[in-house]
């Protein structure tokens, strides 16, 4: 699901409220989709407070793949057959295929990260609560969280390297 995040600007403390985007997904070599990672940036091509990439490195893929299969031996080692279990065990199933997917994705990746809207990499990412110069202007800039919100996807289509594919959309139903 999307974030919603405030901008704060000092001096003045004025701010904007920003939505993320829902809907962008790489098409790997295979055919399969791939959910894009995003963060808050500044783009210095766009000008704009826009989404990056999050080129996500095998070794923190690899720890989250860890905790899952942690988890999953803990469940089996457990009352397996229990519904909840049960429940439980298929999400981690589908996280660990999604992972391993994201893992090989991001072995082959080349370019650093790049602006969804533009495909710039000159980029900075915006951590929460930190302040840094403001890249638009005179002063600072804080991001906040406020939390996620619901959005209709816009169904965005990236090659595995980050560049927009224009011509390709999920199918529609
Ligand atoms: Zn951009």
């Amino acid at each position: 699901m999307p974030g919603v995040y405030k901008l704060i600007f000092t001096p003045g403390g004025y701010y904007r409220v920003q939505r993320g985007t829902r809907g962008n997904d790489y098409l790997l070599d295979d055919g399969r989709r791939l959910e894009v990672w995003r963060h808050p940036v500044f783009c210095f091509s766009c000008r704009a407070y826009t989404e990056g990439e999050v080129v996500t490195p095998v070794s923190e893929v690899d720890a989250l793949l860890d905790s899952c299969r942690r988890e999953k031996h803990r469940i089996t080692q457990g009352r397996a057959d229990r519904p909840r279990a049960r429940e439980r065990l298929k999400e981690l199933n589908e996280r660990i295929e999604r992972l391993e997917l994201r893992r090989s994705w991001s072995r082959k990746r080349n370019s650093p990260p790049r602006c969804l809207e533009c495909g710039c990499t000159e980029l900075v990412f915006l951590k929460r609560g930190e302040e840094i110069a403001n890249p638009s202007g005179a002063g600072t800039v804080r991001l906040e969280w406020l939390g996620m919100c619901s959005l209709r996807p816009r169904d965005f289509t990236y090659s595995p390297e980050g560049d927009r594919l224009p011509g390709f959309s999920l199918p529609q139903w």
